[in-house]
């Protein structure tokens, strides 16, 4: 039987555009349907704008602390309209790259919603479609838990497109983006309280930055509240009000629910088709993004593993290039790098102390200063930087660090432990001096070992 097209992919996300990509440069006729933004989450209420957020914070930061080195350069009042003009300009941009990235390489364009309506075919925007495999690259959206009130708050979605900055602003979670959230409004001049159940912002991150992050969110202005139940929101007088377990009430301008994604699945048609879900409500899939149903594939975000913009890049790639290459590109995805882009930002690779501490005796290395740059701006900003040491292998198994510039930091540092090299290797580095990136050089003296119950 002939069909449409080879591959056809919903969702022209990061995953979704690079599968496409790939298999349409493998010569396979390739098209992708989307329904709302070229890029996805990550270009456009994700990771992109984001980034260029925070950076905006930071010149406030930045401004204030210049006076320390000689200059007098006042911080104004930030004009939030100015920054969200410019920032949606460059997303616009963005949106253009990735659709002529698309057309240039031959790969047929949809800007539709598309349903599963049986293995092969497809509705796309009212119109039928036929393709041999189908790739699901839908991706994620924001999730609300059902709580009294919740309807008075905003998603991240929203966040990107405030018609002004809110004077006060209470952000509900302690993940990724209640704490980036944190940074970006504190920066620009609102007040903030972050209010999380967890006694720490996020879980599942080593404990020694868990710690530094909470430090640092401190000193930045936050009104941190941990181990705090939310009970309810209410709006009245032209104001929210987060009522706590604790019988404290936060009045604030701004509700911002940051309480976790979920994956984009509804009207997909995958009952119709019947691929299974997980008890997650994730598409489940084995190998390669293989669901129950042959030709149907899923990466990224809806099959909800690790949600992080280059794994569904790997995801994405690895299965164009196994349907229609050489087969699959090897991608390591056991120790993955991830950064969080609070005040400072945060970034780590491999194991938790704790996780590591499970395998037997580990090294601990810890070093914590006050950065260069803040011994003369005088800011109350600290560096942590962690190594852990199997001792029986003497393997660096994990890397973390908070402080100005750790994702770009531990990006270079996860090549080295992705590539199993050992406390001996980093020792036998020579540094760059002055830079804080030396630091992981000269770690000399060992702060603690830890899991030596594993060993007994
Ligand atoms: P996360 O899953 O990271 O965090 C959700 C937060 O909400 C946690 O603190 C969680 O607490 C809390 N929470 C969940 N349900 C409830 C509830 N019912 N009551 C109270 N608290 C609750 O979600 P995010 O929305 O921050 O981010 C989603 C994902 O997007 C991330 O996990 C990440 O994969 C991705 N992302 C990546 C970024 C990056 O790479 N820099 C940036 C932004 C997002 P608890 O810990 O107790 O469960």
């Amino acid at each position: 039987m002939s069909y449409d097209f080879d591959l056809f992919v919903i969702g022209g996300g990061s995953g979704g555009v690079r599968c496409a990509r790939i298999a349409a440069g493998l010569g396979a006729k390739v098209a992708v349907a989307e329904a709302r933004f070229w890029g996805g989450t990550c270009v456009n209420v994700g990771c992109v704008p984001k980034k260029l957020m925070v950076m905006a914070a930071e010149y406030g930061n930045t401004s204030a602390d210049s006076a320390g080195f000689g200059w007098g350069i006042a911080a104004t009042e930030h004009d939030w309209n100015a920054l969200i003009d410019a920032k949606n300009k460059e997303i616009s941009r963005l949106n253009g790259i990735y659709t002529r990235l698309l057309t240039g390489s031959n790969v047929a364009i949809f800007e539709a919603f598309a349903r599963l309506t049986g293995p092969h075919t497809l509705d796309v925007g009212g119109k039928t479609v036929t393709a041999e495999r189908i790739v699901i690259a839908t991706g994620g959206k924001p999730s609300v838990p059902e709580f009294p009130g919740a309807e008075h708050c905003i998603i991240s979605d929203d966040a990107f497109y405030l018609p002004h900055r809110p004077r006060r602003v209470a952000l509900l979670g302690g993940g990724y983006i209640a704490v980036e959230f944190a940074g970006i409004f504190a920066g620009l001049g609102s007040e903030v309280d972050l209010i999380m159940r967890q006694p720490l912002p996020l879980r599942g991150f080593d404990e020694d930055l868990r710690t530094g992050l909470n430090e640092a969110l401190i000193a930045n202005g936050v009104n941190v509240h941990g181990g705090a139940a939310v009970v309810k929101v209410t709006a009245e007088n032209g104001f929210k009000q987060v009522h706590l377990a604790n019988g404290e009430m936060i009045e604030t301008d701004l509700v911002f629910a940051a309480l976790g994604r979920a994956p984009a699945v509804d009207g997909l048609g995958l009952e119709t088709v019947g691929v299974t879900l997980n008890d997650k409500g994730a598409i489940a899939v084995g190998e390669l993004g293989a669901t129950n149903v042959p030709n149907i594939y899923a990466i990224g975000d809806v099959t909800d593993r690790l949600n992080l913009t280059p794994v569904a890049i790997a995801e994405g790639h690895s299965l164009a290039e196994a349907l229609y290459g050489q087969g699959p590109r090897a991608w390591d995805l056991d120790r993955v790098a991830t950064a969080v882009f609070s005040i400072p930002p945060l970034a780590t690779v491999g194991l938790t102390e704790e996780q590591a501490a499970q395998n037997g005796p580990v090294d601990v290395y810890i070093s914590r200063f006050t950065p260069m740059r803040h011994t003369l701006s005088g800011r109350a900003r600290k560096t942590m930087m962690k190594l852990l040491v199997d001792q029986a292998s003497q393997r660096v198994v994990g890397a973390h660090m908070i402080g100005e510039d750790a994702p770009e930091i531990i990006q270079g540092l996860s090549i080295a432990i992705n590539t199993g090299a050992t406390k001996g290797d980093f020792d036998r580095t020579v540094g760059i001096h002055p830079t804080a990136a030396e630091e992981f050089v000269t770690m000399r003296t060992r702060t603690r070992v830890a899991g030596m119950l594993a060993a007994e």
